[in-house]
């Protein structure tokens, strides 16, 4: 394996990118990077402000100031801001219904762009995300865009988080996927040259093994 392969893995939540993205940088040695992790970082902040996240301007005006530090190991990502530990903090309902709302200002993913291909640098990495195939890393070696049914990811972002809510969970699914996709900047979208993986059928083992398999090709292939 080519040490400076990028892997670009793209899709909407649930569609199994996380639990992909984390197991194929573990069996390719690779490095491991979860921008989503990075926009509710950004959004923790902005909460612990008292910033109203529908305020476009507002939230604008604050997108420099936080220090954001993301960790790479995919084993267990660290994810800080302002140096306080934010891992768990990030998961909460507050920050994953405020997440998308401060994703669409651009001055929140340009301060993000910056820093995502800071990490990326000389590769040697699987970044998982909505637009890194498309705006982040189009260059990337191999990119892919993983979907799952709207059922197959309820249930398993319901599983993820411990509940069993699956019908609320497919609605703030579909709400964030709505505006994810329907946003100017850089809006959630399959990237030209990306391979469709519909995971549903799937285990989470085997969808691993088609991105091992594509990886491998492509650092083989002198990519
Ligand atoms: O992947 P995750 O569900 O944690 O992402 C949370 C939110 O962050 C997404 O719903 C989306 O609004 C935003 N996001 C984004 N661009 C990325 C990654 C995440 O806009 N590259």
């Amino acid at each position: 394996m080519s040490s400076k392969v990028v892997v670009a893995i793209d899709g909407p939540s649930g569609s199994g990118k996380s639990s992909t993205s984390r197991g194929a940088a573990d069996r390719l040695a690779l490095r491991y990077l979860d921008t989503g992790a990075m926009f509710r970082a950004m959004t923790w902040f902005m909460l612990s402000e008292g910033v109203d996240v529908h305020d476009r301007e507002a939230v604008a005006a604050k997108a420099d100031e936080p220090e954001i530090e993301s960790g790479t190991d995919p084993h267990g990502p660290a994810i800080l801001v302002n140096g306080e530990d934010v891992a768990a903090a990030i998961r909460e309902p507050e920050v994953t219904n405020a997440v998308s709302p401060v994703s669409i200002v651009p001055e929140v993913r340009s301060r993000l762009l910056d820093l995502q291909r800071s990490i990326i640098g000389e590769g040697g990495i699987v970044v998982e995300g909505r637009d890194i195939g498309s705006v982040v890393w189009p260059q990337a070696e191999v990119k892919l865009y993983l979907t799952a049914n709207t059922d197959a990811r309820a249930r398993r972002r319901a599983a993820e988080e411990g509940g069993s809510d699956v019908s609320g969970v497919a609605e703030s699914l579909l709400a964030r996927d709505k505006i994810d996709s329907g946003r100017r900047t850089a809006p959630l979208t399959m990237p030209a040259g990306a391979v469709h993986i519909d995971t549903t059928p799937f285990t989470l083992d085997e969808v691993i093994s088609q991105v091992v398999a594509l990886a491998t090709e492509a650092s083989g292939s002198g990519t």
